[in-house]
């Protein structure tokens, strides 16, 4: 089986292709060729994660369904996201990636970065904000992801969540995004603490991916 996955971040793609059976293979947005920005203007992280797959397969679909280096390709899927606070009613959710992003277009007062790794910071900074001071410290990770199979276009959606909490200031340097700040339940060290190899065992991704090959198999 050869399935596209819609994305060319290379942890992701790692971390996809550790955990598929042999058997199925895996192909990046830049193996096909897809090079089109997709707007991701869902309001859930079912939409976006759906929105996403219907862009790469419908290009699939179009243009290579028979590719003749690649083979056919059996199906597309798309992940997305979002940590949900439980004190803040599952924000920020769907827009975990822009929640800085989003305070800069709002008050227009905040040079709005594009450099990852400031956005990463600036958005760790505004979590500690809004939960300054509270004491309801619960969060989850929730990872959706979407598959849509070529030969019928039928849709099957999976997810993963991890939970655990929010700590009171940043603690290690692993990982990406909110990690620093992400203690998993059952652990007293946050996923920027934690070796990757316990990250990639329990993340909300890789639970995801595992309910994806369930439905493989
Ligand atoms: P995406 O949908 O995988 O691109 O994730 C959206 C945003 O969620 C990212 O930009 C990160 O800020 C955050 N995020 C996703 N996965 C993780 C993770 O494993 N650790 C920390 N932050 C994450």
């Amino acid at each position: 089986m050869r399935l596209v996955f819609a994305s060319n971040n290379a942890h992701k793609l790692e971390e996809v292709r550790a955990i598929m059976p042999a058997g199925i293979n895996i192909m990046s947005l830049r193996e096909i060729g897809f090079t089109e920005e997709i707007d991701e203007t869902g309001t859930t992280l079912e939409e976006n994660s759906r929105i996403k797959a219907a862009a790469v397969a419908a290009f699939v679909h179009d243009r290579m369904t028979e590719c003749p280096d690649a083979g056919k390709i059996d199906g597309v899927f798309a992940d997305d996201t979002g940590l949900e606070i439980d004190a803040l009613h599952g924000a920020p959710g769907v827009y975990t990636a822009r929640w800085y992003k989003m305070e800069c277009s709002n008050d227009g007062m905040m040079e709005c970065s594009n450099d990852e790794t400031q956005i990463f910071a600036a958005n760790r900074a505004k979590a500690l904000r809004e939960l300054a001071g509270c004491s309801d410290r619960g969060a989850q990770f929730r990872t959706v992801i979407t598959l849509i199979m070529l030969s019928d276009r039928s849709v099957r959606q999976v997810e993963g969540i991890v939970r655990g909490r929010i700590a009171d200031e940043e603690y290690g340097e692993g990982g990406f995004g909110y990690d620093p700040l992400f203690i998993p339940d059952g652990y007293d060290k946050t996923f920027g603490e934690l070796p990757s190899s316990v990250k990639n065992g329990i993340s909300h991704r890789s639970r995801a991916l595992q309910a994806l090959v369930n439905t493989l198999q």
